[in-house]
């Protein structure tokens, strides 16, 4: 969601007249887009921005962006004094606006607002890759998850039009794009906060899979508690759709997850996991887990490893669990040594080697569609994506970059496939 806005944001300034600069000393304009869902996000980002307070003063506009800007708010500026304006995560349409200000008036500027309520320039959208894009759906978050600032920094769900998400979807494919990644904290929550429409996150992929010329479809992230039949129907019947579910765990016992308010037991999420992977044999599951969360014994860390071991995800993001200021975790005392965080944290990702290693042996010898995006660094490979969002190295002309091909996989290093193009795609080139 960060990168996504960062590219509005980009949009906003080059439709301004500006242009990009990748050397920071030469920018008159530095803006930090940042995050909050952990603690050492925003402690990088305070400390950038205290080092820049301690460089030589120049004529130059220094912005806040993003999750820190909602969390922070003015303390900002209390704090870091050189940084001239403070923008929400629901006021980037105010970015030229706020701009203004800074520059005819030198005022330090802050717009917060709680709620998303105005429609961006998704088109104008600098977006850095060619043939993948990021589209938003619905922004915020009610779910509340107690060690979550989210629904604090973001503010309430609020879903984006179908028309106004397929028009952008369309013209994004006119512009050669093949992989659109449809974006929200909860994307399976479209459409609830306005019932009148009566019109789903199923519905709308049914009709974005109608788009000719767009190939995949991707979302993230989903709320396990709101992964239907529906959904897991539409994953089956898409041919757009991609066998890909990111399922995210948080915690494998149920003492946990109650304190967590994920709003589901470890149960209800296996049977939902079993039902998926009946109905989409092939799909590739990927997890978000959080290890030391307040009070966690050892045993409850075990039914968390268990799970993983049990679902065999094939992509984890692990965490280690950090309070945030103004979330209802923040009651309960810190109690778990970051050592013992550490340690857990270690174990899961050992696992998730393991298991991840498994299923790519499992899949040596098989032929799998391939987005390729670019060369790869050392310039010898080609540089693709699968369906099942894993990266593949094979050698190949230049002129497939943006291609959609088959390759077959012929073994792999790390998280990373190397892979061999079919014979027939070659021919076609
Ligand atoms: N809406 C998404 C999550 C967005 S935040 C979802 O529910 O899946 C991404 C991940 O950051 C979360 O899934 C969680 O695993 C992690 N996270 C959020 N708050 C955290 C915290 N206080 N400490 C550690 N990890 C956290
Ligand atoms: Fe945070 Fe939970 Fe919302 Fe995800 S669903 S953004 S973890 S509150």
């Amino acid at each position: 969601m960060n990168e996504l806005d960062s590219e509005i944001i980009a949009g906003i300034l080059t439709k301004r007249g500006l242009s990009e600069t990748t050397d920071e000393t030469l920018a008159d304009l530095l803006i930090f887009n940042t995050c909050s869902i952990r603690d050492l996000a925003e402690r990088k980002v305070m400390g950038k921005l205290g080092k820049l307070g301690r460089q030589k003063k120049r004529d130059r506009i220094i912005g806040v962006t993003g999750c820190m800007a909602n969390a922070k708010k003015e303390a900002i500026f209390q704090k870091l004094p050189h940084v001239d304006f403070i923008l929400g995560t629901n006021n980037i349409h105010d970015l030229n606006c706020l701009l203004d200000e800074v520059i005819l008036t030198g005022a330090q500027s802050i717009r917060t607002d709680e709620e998303f309520t105005q429609e961006l320039d998704y088109i104008a959208a600098k977006r850095q890759d060619k043939s993948k894009a990021y589209v938003s759906i619905i922004r915020g978050c009610d779910k509340y998850c107690t060690y979550c600032v989210v629904p604090y920094t973001r503010g309430p769900e609020v879903s984006r039009t179908p028309q106004s998400i397929l028009e952008e979807c369309r013209e994004l494919v006119a512009q050669g794009y093949k992989e659109i990644s449809l974006l929200g904290q909860n994307v399976n929550s479209y459409g609830k906060d306005k019932p009148e429409w009566k019109y789903l996150f199923h519905d709308l992929l049914y009709e974005i899979d109608k788009i000719e010329g767009l190939n995949r479809v991707r979302f993230l992230t989903s709320h396990p508690v709101d992964i239907s039949r529906e959904l897991m129907g539409a994953i089956r019947d898409l041919p757009s759709l991609c066998e890909q579910v990111h399922f995210p765990l948080q915690a494998g016992s149920n003492r946990i997850l109650k304190k967590m308010h994920r709003l589901y037991t470890k149960e209800e999420y296996f049977e939902k996991v079993a039902l998926l992977k009946e109905l989409v044999p092939d799909v590739a599951l990927g997890t978000d887990i959080i290890v030391g969360f307040p009070t966690e014994t050892d045993e409850e860390f075990e039914e968390t490893y268990e799970a993983m071991r049990q679902v065999r995800y094939a992509t984890s993001f692990l965490y280690t669990y950090s309070p945030r200021k103004g979330t209802p975790a923040m009651r309960w005392v810190d109690d778990i040594p970051e050592s013992i965080k550490a340690e857990r944290h270690q174990r899961l990702l050992d696992l998730h080697r393991e298991i991840s290693s498994e299923l790519m042996a499992e899949k040596l010898g098989q032929e799998v569609e391939v987005l390729v995006e670019k060369r790869s660094k050392d310039g010898n490979y080609l540089r693709g994506l699968t369906r099942c969002w894993r990266h593949v190295l094979f050698e190949g002309a230049d002129s497939c970059i943006g291609s959609i091909q088959t390759v077959k996989l012929t073994g792999y290093s790390h998280q990373t496939w190397m892979g061999q193009m079919g014979k027939a795609s070659i021919e076609t080139l």
